[in-house]
């Protein structure tokens, strides 16, 4: 299945607020998350890092954002939105514009549906606890593989429903590894 959405745009100032978001946002926010406190309204002057989950996450983010404005360059990643049914398959890119404003760029070029919808029952508090990898959406199973949800659901672990899980959003070792790459590359300096 190839994605039909259209890319969804959003941009920050020099103080990491947003300050521009494409129409698609809503559409896009609304099917994600349900919407919920991500209406354009809500949603325009706030800090970035309102959004960003976690603190792995942060960390590249903020350091991304750095290089892209120190250097003007453009940096590019693939991660993945997936929800209970669909694994999205997403493309980001980060464009240093005028006046240290920033913009982010994703598009999603593939879908696939799952054959066994997802459904983890993510609660906020709770010591029974899942990893899961923001840009690659994969989780961490008890031996510190990454894994797919469908492929935990088939070990059998951690998908129990009637044992709530509380859902910690982190990046995994390739991804960071990946996304560091890509920010060297942007924060090199050209000879
Ligand atoms: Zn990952």
């Amino acid at each position: 299945m190839i994605s039909d959405n259209p890319d969804v745009i959003y941009a920050i100032d020099a103080d990491d607020q947003l300050v521009e978001l494409s129409s698609s946002w809503e559409a896009f926010a609304q099917k994600n998350d349900g919407g919920v406190g991500l209406h354009p309204r809500s949603v325009l002057g706030q800090s970035l890092w309102s959004y960003v989950r976690g603190r792995s996450l942060q960390t590249l983010y903020h350091d991304m954002i750095a290089a892209v404005r120190r250097t003007g360059r453009t940096c590019e990643f693939r991660f993945r939105c997936d929800s209970p049914v669909l694994r999205r398959y997403m493309h980001m890119r980060v464009d240093s514009m005028p006046d240290r404003h920033v913009q982010f760029r994703s598009c999603n070029f593939r879908v696939e549906r799952r054959d066994v919808p997802l459904y983890v029952q993510a609660v906020s508090t709770g010591d029974h606890h899942l990893q899961r990898c923001s840009i690659c959406n994969l989780f961490e199973l008890p031996d510190g593989a990454w894994s797919d949800a469908a492929d935990a659901v088939t070990r059998g672990q951690a998908m129990n429903q009637d044992r709530p899980l509380r859902i910690i959003w982190s990046v995994c070792e390739p991804c960071r590894e990946t996304l560091r790459g890509e920010i060297s590359q942007v924060g090199a300096t050209s000879r």
